[in-house]
């Protein structure tokens, strides 16, 4: 019998991720790049950041502050989008007596990416019409059948397709980025900015402590065993700093100094996406200070390149 929707991804066990990369690339470039700005400037993010700073101080959630971050980002950057076809359309007016007809805006993100991440809706035919309209939409149609493009939006945003569809984005975009520590650096310099900006500690105090120079800073909470692994196998059991091999320790995970990369006392997150795995003497020698993070990986396999003399090699 066939009980399961099959509209929807077969469903998988919970350590699995389906993933489409669709966009995601995209994204993950562009965050970067807002990330690298020592000053955001967005309204809309500032927003969703301010009305989440409590969520951002709880300890190893695991929809990460990453997560949370990225399905914001996402969500920010799909409604500019919009306004940039809308700008587009309105340009066109005049080829069209109707103006939500015939001027096409090409396309817009969220329904090029909507069906490549496996999702369907009637919301997003809607809205695919109106990028390219179907044939006999001109001449004039009333606006029953082709309603405003406002509206359509406030509704498909409101549906749980559209959150489940940029909810698949963050997580693929986890996927990418929680192996870039030089982005997660990043990434937690300016959320600890952030929580600075928003008086996080007003929002829940209990999680925070008063230092020595009166800052609010985050209480120590030991990172939980599913973040060990996560980190151990992510940065495959070598030392970020030193690149010393702590797999053949005994009990490598209870041994390990899962490191803040942006440490508590600077305001740093009890996040999953804000540890590396250091070694003992590397995390002694840290203290409370931001050391360069660690961009050194292990290969897939050691590499050796053409030899100098290579007919085949370039220069
Ligand atoms: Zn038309
Ligand atoms: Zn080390």
């Amino acid at each position: 019998m066939a009980g399961r929707n099959s509209r929807f991804v077969v469903s998988l066990p919970r350590e699995r991720i389906s993933l489409r990369f669709a966009g995601v690339y995209y994204f993950a470039a562009q965050l970067d790049a807002l990330m690298s700005q020592k000053e955001i400037n967005n309204r809309e993010l500032s927003e969703y950041f301010a009305s989440r700073v409590a969520y951002y101080a709880m300890p190893f959630q695991k929809w990460t502050s990453l997560h949370i971050f990225s399905s914001h980002f996402v969500d920010v950057t799909f409604a500019e989008d919009l306004s940039r076809a809308l700008r587009i359309k309105y340009a066109r007016r005049g080829e069209c007596a109707k103006p939500w007809c015939q001027a096409r805006p090409a396309h817009l993100l969220a329904v090029d990416l909507f069906a490549a991440h496996g999702f369907d809706s009637p919301l997003q035919h809607e809205l695919a019409d109106w990028v390219e309209p179907r044939e006999g939409c001109c001449p004039p149609v009333d606006e029953a059948t082709c309603p405003p493009i406002e509206d359509m939006w406030e509704e498909w945003v409101e549906d749980r397709q559209y959150w489940l569809f940029v909810e698949q984005i963050a997580e693929e975009l986890f996927y990418l980025l929680f192996g870039n520590r030089s982005f997660l650096a990043k990434f937690h310099d300016r959320l600890a900015d952030w929580m600075r900006l928003n008086n996080a500690h007003l929002a829940s105090g209990e999680l925070f402590r008063k230092d020595a120079g009166g800052q609010y800073v985050l209480r120590r909470v030991g990172p939980p065993e599913w973040v060990k692994r996560a980190v151990f196998f992510r940065d495959r059991g070598y030392c970020c700093s030193c690149n010393r091999d702590l797999n053949g320790d005994q009990s490598p995970l209870n041994r390990s100094q899962f490191d803040h990369i942006v440490p508590l006392a600077l305001g740093g997150l009890n996040d999953v996406s804000n540890l590396q795995l250091l070694c003992k003497d590397c995390n002694n020698q840290k203290g409370g200070r931001t050391v360069p993070v660690g961009d050194v990986y292990e290969r897939w396999y050691p590499i050796d390149r053409l030899p100098r003399d290579d007919p085949l090699r370039l220069v």
